[in-house]
This record gives C-alpha cells, sequence and structure tokens, in this order.
C-alpha cells in the first residue's frame, strides 16, 4: 500500500537508549564497501566482519568501478559467463524493467557516463549524444541463456550499470550469511539502503528518515526482518543555471528523470526488492510508482514530491 507523504530521505539509524530492553551491548562498525559507509550494528562482535566479507564480494561481482568484476567484463566483452549471483541479479533486473515498463533498467551505463555521474565530472550533454547513448539502452537487447549462464549484448557499446539495484542485493546476501552464523539480529545501513535482521533485543530496530531539503527529519519506521531503500534526488546531483540534475535517469527521455518525486522510501521484505523498486518508483512518479507497487504486496512506500516540500517552506 502506499502510504502517503512522509517528509524524509537517508535513513538514519537511531541509537535509542537500551535501558529498559537489556543489558546487552550493541557493537556497531563502520566499512566503506560499494561507495558507501557500511555501518553494522548487533549485538553479536562477529556480524559485521560476515556483513563486510559478503558486501565486498557482492561487490566484486557486480561493481563497474572494479574492473575485474563481472559486469565489468561483461560490458567490456559484450558477452560473458556469469556466477549464479550475477546472473540472477541480471535476471531479476530484467523482471523489473518489464514491471515498470522500461523505467528501471540497468543498461542505462552510456546515460550515466554522459551526464558524468560515473567519474563525478558533470556536465550537460548534448541533444547528439543523448540520442547516441539512447540507442545503446534498453534491457530488451540483454540476451540470457538459461543452459549455461550465459549473458550477452545484441548491440556492441552497451554497459550495465547496477547502481539501483546491487546494494540491496549484497544485503539480501550479508543477511543470508549472517543466518547461517546463527546471528539472530543485525540492522545493516549501507547509504539509505537498511536491512534489518531480527529485532534489537526485543525490541524492533527504528530509524529515521531525513528530509530531503533540509537537514532536519521526521518520520520513524519500525522494522523486524525487513529491508528499506531510499532513493532521492539529493544523494548525487548537480545544479546548473539553477537547475538540479540527479543522477536517476529517465531511460526513456535519457535525460535526469522529472517525475515531480524528489524522494522514494520502499519497505520490503528483500532488499533486491526494495531497491529496485524506489528507483523505478522515482522515475515513474507517484501515480505510475503507486501501480507498479501494486504488484508487490508486501512492499509499502512512502513518497515525497516537490510540491510537498515547497507547501511546507
Ligand atoms: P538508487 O540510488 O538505488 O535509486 O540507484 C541510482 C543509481 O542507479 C544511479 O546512480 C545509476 O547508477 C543507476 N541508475 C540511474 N537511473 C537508473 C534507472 N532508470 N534504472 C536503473 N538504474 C538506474
Ligand atoms: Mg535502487
Amino acid at each position: 500500500m502506499l502510504k502517503g507523504k512522509v517528509p524524509g530521505f537517508i535513513l538514519w539509524i537511531l541509537f535509542f537508549s537500551l535501558s529498559g530492553c537489556s543489558n546487552q551491548r550493541l557493537y556497531k562498525d563502520t566499512e566503506v564497501l560499494m561507495g558507501t559507509f557500511v555501518e553494522v550494528i548487533s549485538a553479536q562482535k562477529e556480524a559485521a566482519g560476515i556483513v563486510f566479507t559478503e558486501i565486498r564480494r557482492v561487490e566484486n561481482l557486480l561493481s563497474k568501478y572494479k574492473p575485474e568484476s563481472e559486469i565489468s567484463r561483461l560490458n567490456r566483452l559484450g558477452e560473458l559467463k556469469v556466477s549464479p549471483d550475477t546472473y540472477y541479479v541480471l535476471k531479476k533486473s530484467k523482471e523489473f524493467f518489464e514491471a515498470s515498463a522500461g523505467a528501471f533498467d540497468i543498461s542505462v551505463g552510456p546515460l550515466v557516463d554522459i551526464w558524468g555521474f560515473t567519474d563525478k565530472e558533470y556536465s550537460l550533454p548534448k541533444e547528439q549524444e543523448v540520442k547516441l547513448a539512447l540507442s545503446l539502452v534498453g534491457s530488451d537487447k540483454i540476451i540470457f541463456n538459461e543452459e549455461n549462464n550465459v549473458v550477452k549484448f545484441t548491440i556492441p557499446g552497451m554497459k550495465l550499470d547496477l547502481g539501483a539495484i546491487a546494494k540491496g542485493f549484497a544485503l539480501d546476501c550479508a543477511v543470508k550469511r549472517l543466518r547461517q552464523n546463527q546471528v539472530k539480529s543485525c540492522l545493516i545501513n549501507a547509504g539509505g539502503q537498511v536491512c534489518a535482521l531480527g529485532d534489537k533485543l526485543g525490541v524492533p530496530w527504528e530509524i529515521v528518515i531525513q528530509n530531503p531539503r533540509g537537514r532536519d527529519f521526521s518520520g520513524t519506521l519500525k522494522l523486524k526482518d525487513s529491508s528499506v531503500a531510499t532513493s532521492g534526488d539529493y544523494q548525487q546531483y548537480f545544479v546548473r543555471d539553477g537547475r538540479r540534475y540527479a543522477h536517476i535517469l529517465d531511460p526513456r527521455t535519457g535525460r535526469p528523470a522529472q517525475s515531480g518525486v524528489i524522494s522514494v522510501t520502499v519497505i520490503a521484505k528483500d532488499g533486491l526488492t526494495a531497491d529496485a523498486l524506489a528507483t523505478a518508483m522515482f522515475v515513474l512518479g507517484k501515480e505510475k510508482g503507486a501501480a507498479l507497487l501494486k504488484q508487490f504486496p508486501e512492499a509499502e512506500a512512502r513518497i515525497i514530491e516537490e510540491k510537498d516540500v515547497q507547501s511546507r517552506q
């Protein structure tokens, strides 16, 4: 269900006093992985090491910034036999591409490059550059061979970018590994992508959502065995002539999405679904995004539109 408008974006973990819950202490560890701070909180000291190792493993498969990752090699070669994990994420990405009528599209790599979001050298591309990049975009041009896990592009020059789904998947893998290691309770926050395993010493984990146009925050979420992802236009953007250009691109126009939505927070059972849905809904806008969400009955979302923020200022 779509639940109204809650101001907010980045998810901040609240360290509420533990008094009244338990005398047990919580360990907190942080490491930079997948281009963001990954924070792990758990009563079990070994949790952080397990999480970091697993996220690093997934990053080494899926990151376009790692030259030897499977995604980088696929991008270079146009065809590759990939591991079951990579194959799974690519297939899931294609499902979200179809469910969102192309709004979610991991083949946006060439567009991400020309707008400067890959190397953070932002620029406004010329019309012709957008056209050329757009001709290389379209997940319908990715072919899957179920028998041997070979993935292939139908046209040369295509480039995948899993920035909208990889973190969600990585956190799912980390949670699976924690369970295998008898860790019952843990909160992972990877730059706005949050996974809660179990609860926090008997009470739900609590996170708050920050105002996308301010430093304050409002709205809290209580989590237990669930995942949250936020997509917003504040996380990576540049401004030219007073106009904001953000990192989530509309594959239909080749330009930063302009749906009126500035932040979408999705709560789902798994991180991959939350991550992909948040990005897709950001591109689709409020009404079409809500229609997409209906296909995922266990997920819910909180959307903020630019006009909500303006009316409060
Ligand atoms: P997220 O923060 O999860 O919404 O992911 C945003 C990132 O996904 C961007 O920084 C790009 O790397 C990539 N991306 C941009 N636009 C799209 C899109 N329409 N579909 C899929 N991935 C995208
Ligand atoms: Mg996403």
